[in-house]
């Protein structure tokens, strides 16, 4: 199959170019690189021993994008990574955030229907859930309340998808809600590297781990949970980019929704402590506040990615920390 890559040389983009190349499908990326950099293209390549294109242009240009459509002719489906993600960047600055991740959407959308290319792949978040009655998240829950522009963005969507799909049911439609996309390759090639201090417990603890960071603060040991911390579904990216080929594979026309998470909740306390004993390193930590609209615990029902996609994660909280700790090693 020919397929588009929309962020492809992002966190999760990366790691799925990957596993889409070792199927032998074309891989064609569209980035502007406003959060990855080109030497990304250089490791996937020497990770999967295959070429990507790549188009360096920014998703917003639709005049751009239809270039690329017109140059491949013959794109068969799109995935659709690209876009801001941080939470409390996008309170400060929400336009910027409904600009880039709403706009470039709809551009591409736009575009798809023009070439008649109907099949897209959306990075959705567990975000959209909101709070619910029980911790355990099934797809047939209404979404809930957001949290943040970019929770919104996400929400605001999968409405456009669903409203698209009800205009012209021709289309073929996955929409993914990720839990917590954590770890990295097992190359080291390739992993996660936020900009400035980092907002997320993983990508924080590497910091800390590394000598970077002095402090990692555990945001409340107070909550209804087994040891007070936060518990959440963190899933390795490698995992993660194997369920986007199975959502391929599996693809039928219709909407389909599906949680890709492990189905299984950890606690900080409990990550940080594998981290320390895979890796034998002692993480400097101390118990904090907790933090504003912070739930306490909330993880997958993975069950219909397994029936309908035949994807379940196979890695585990110790792959996830050794893996991280490798990259984090071999890129400070
Ligand atoms: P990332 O920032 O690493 O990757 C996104 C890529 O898109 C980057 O390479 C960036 O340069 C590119 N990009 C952004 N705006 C663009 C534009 N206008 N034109 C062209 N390229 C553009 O993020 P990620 O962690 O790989 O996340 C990928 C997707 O998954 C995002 O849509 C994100 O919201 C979603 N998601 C991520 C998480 C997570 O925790 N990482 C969780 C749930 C959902
Ligand atoms: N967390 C923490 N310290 C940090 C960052 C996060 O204790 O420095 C906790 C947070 O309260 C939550 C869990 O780790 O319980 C996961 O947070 P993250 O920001 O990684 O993901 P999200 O909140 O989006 O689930």
């Amino acid at each position: 199959m020919k397929i588009l890559v929309t962020g492809g040389l992002g966190f999760i983009g990366s790691h799925t170019c990957v596993e889409l190349a070792k199927e032998d499908n074309e891989v064609i990326i569209v980035d502007n690189l406003y959060n990855s950099k080109e030497e990304v293209l250089e490791k996937i390549e020497k990770i999967s021993g295959k070429k990507f294109k790549l188009y360096k242009y920014d998703l917003k240009d639709k005049e751009k994008i239809k270039k690329v459509f017109e140059e491949e002719k013959n794109i068969e489906a799109v995935i659709h990574f690209a876009g801001y993600k941080a939470v409390g960047e996008s309170v400060k600055k929400p336009l910027m955030y409904y600009s880039n991740n709403i706009i470039t959407t709809t551009n591409l959308l736009e575009i798809m229907h023009e070439y008649n290319v109907k099949k897209f792949v959306f990075s959705s978040s567990a975000t959209v859930y909101g709070e619910q009655e029980t911790p355990k998240y099934v797809e047939t829950m209404k979404r809930g309340e957001t949290t943040s522009p970019y929770g919104t963005t996400k929400a605001m969507i999968e409405k456009i998808l669903e409203d698209l799909y009800f205009s012209d049911n021709s289309w073929n439609i996955s929409i993914l809600r990720y839990f917590n996309p954590v770890g990295a390759h097992e190359s080291g090639l390739i992993g996660e590297e936020p900009n400035g201090i980092p907002n997320n417990l993983m990508p924080y603890i590497m910091k800390v781990a590394s000598g970077k960071l002095e402090t990692l603060s555990i945001f409340g040991n107070d909550y209804p949970t087994p040891d007070g911390t936060g518990v959440r579904d963190y899933i390795h990216v490698v995992d993660l980019a194997k369920g986007h080929v199975q959502a391929l594979k599996k693809m039928k026309q219709g909407l389909k929704v599906y949680n890709l998470g492990s189905g299984k909740g950890v606690s900080v306390l409990e990550l940080v402590t594998t981290f320390e004993k895979v890796n034998n390193i002692k993480l400097n930590y101390k118990i904090a506040q907790r933090r504003p609209g912070d739930l306490p615990e909330y993880f997958a029902d993975s069950q219909k990615a397994l029936k309908e996609l035949d994807w379940k994660t196979e890695k585990t909280i110790e792959d996830i920390c050794r893996d991280a700790w490798n990259y984090e090693k071999n890129n400070a």
